[in-house]
């Protein structure tokens, strides 16, 4: 990472202490900490401790960090008194894709019956359900890459 790319990302700022953030759990791999403008209440975002601004400078290591402290804050969520009878894992990756921090993170968002948010389909021609074919030719596309 270079130190002017450090400098201009919040999320190194918070990683190093010169931003304030309301910490829920640090070790070497990840910090985790709570959205500063949370889409609900208990909004809590995980980061890698090193600067990638998305997931192709994530090593499958931090990945598997990353979930895994998720899925312990999930837990954490469903015990901690706050509305919460569901979770949604969010990473957004790409600008088109929301991403507005450019430094690679999984949102943890508690969720209840009623709450108001949720994913829509999108525009284009895959609104209805393609047939077997279009999906299997879309798999086999994949499948040469992964
Ligand atoms: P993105 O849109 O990139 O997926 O998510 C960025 C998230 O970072 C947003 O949910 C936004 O509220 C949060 N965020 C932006 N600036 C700060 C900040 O300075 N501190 C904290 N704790 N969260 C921030
Ligand atoms: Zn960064």
């Amino acid at each position: 990472m270079s130190k002017l790319e450090a400098d201009a990302c919040i999320f190194c700022q918070i990683l190093a202490g010169t931003l304030p953030a309301s910490i829920v759990y640090r070790d070497e791999h990840v910090l985790a900490f709570m959205d500063v403008s949370p889409v609900i209440d208990g909004h809590v975002l995980v980061i890698p401790t090193y600067h990638t601004p998305d997931l192709s400078g994530l090593d499958d290591e931090s990945g598997g960090h990353i979930f895994a402290t998720g899925r312990r804050i999930a837990a954490a969520l469903r015990q901690s008194g706050l509305p919460c009878e569901g979770i949604n894992f969010f990473l957004a990756d790409g600008a088109p894709a929301g991403q507005t921090v450019f430094h690679t993170h999984l949102h943890v968002i508690p969720r209840r019956r009623g709450d108001g948010l949720g994913f829509r389909h999108g525009e284009g021609p895959s609104r209805g359900r393609p047939s077997r074919v279009e999906l299997d030719e879309l798999a086999r596309r994949l499948a040469a890459r992964v």
